[in-house]
């Protein structure tokens, strides 16, 4: 039986194929890796130095119409955000479906890399892959935590992605995410500056090419009303050491978002 990896290029994900390989064989188990078009470049350094130390095949897909997460903001006249991650789905979920209607089999087990605590994530994901079989290796024991999924690269010659060194929860999407908050921002403008600058700018150009500035990734609480609060907003917060809401981290969960 064939199982099938969501592959995303970072660490949990990693030590799920491992688990897979471990348990059915590196000949039955296919890393299936939807590029955003704005992955860091250390992730593709380490998507195919660990495909090729797990030893199976590796399969890329793309969104058709869109070459990165921005290009498909354009697509969609609006800029992604928590409330409205369509990018997530139209650059990680369509792109492996529609690799699947071709290439899929009915008794593929699709292996996902959430952990044992993200384990509520579990139904929903099995209910939007059904009738397939989900698989989540890494919500049984032995349970790991970061350092533990770290380590397993570490411990066969593999080096992680950077953005984990540089005190990012996630690898995805360069370090930026639609779905991220504010606290995550701001570490992202504190250790990768030129990759806040991109988001910022891209931000930006959306909001003149719609011609509304009542848009972007992040929202805040003025006066008890949400309000939204653009990246170079954000910027001169940290800049001034301004007010932020230093608990939100905000989340990313790629393939547990379903249609
Ligand atoms: S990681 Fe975030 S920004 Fe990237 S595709 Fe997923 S939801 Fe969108």
């Amino acid at each position: 039986m064939r199982h099938i990896v969501f592959y995303s290029s970072g660490i949990s994900s990693y030590c799920a194929a491992r688990r897979t390989v471990e348990q059915h064989g590196k000949e039955n188990t296919l890393l299936l890796f939807a590029d955003t078009g704005i992955e860091d470049a250390d992730n593709y350094r380490f998507l195919f130095q660990s495909a090729e130390s797990l030893g199976c095949e590796l399969v890329t897909v793309r969104n058709t119409k869109d070459s990165t997460v921005f290009e498909n903001w354009q697509s969609h006249g609006a800029i992604a955000n928590n409330r409205m991650p369509f990018c997530s789905f139209d650059m990680k979920h369509k792109p492996c479906r529609d690799w699947l209607k071709g290439h899929g089999r009915e008794d593929d087990v699709y292996v996902v890399g959430i952990s044992w605590d993200e384990v509520h994530r579990l139904a929903a994901i099995e209910k939007g892959w059904a009738p397939n079989r989900v698989w989540a290796p890494l919500t049984e024991p032995p349970y790991l935590d970061k350092s533990g999924t770290l380590n397993e690269a570490l411990s066969v010659g593999l080096e992680p992605p950077r953005l984990y060194k540089h005190g990012f929860s996630h690898s995805n999407c360069g370090g930026g995410c639609v779905r991220a908050g504010q606290a995550h921002w701001r570490h992202l403008l504190k250790t990768l500056p030129d990759v806040f600058a991109k988001w910022e700018k891209e931000e930006r150009e959306m909001q003149q090419y719609l011609g509304r500035d009542d848009v972007a990734i992040l929202t805040r609480q003025v006066n008890g009303k949400k309000i939204p609060f653009p990246l170079a907003e954000l910027r001169k917060e940290v800049e001034n050491d301004g007010q932020l809401d230093l608990l939100d981290w905000g989340g990313c969960g790629c393939f547990s978002i379903q249609e």
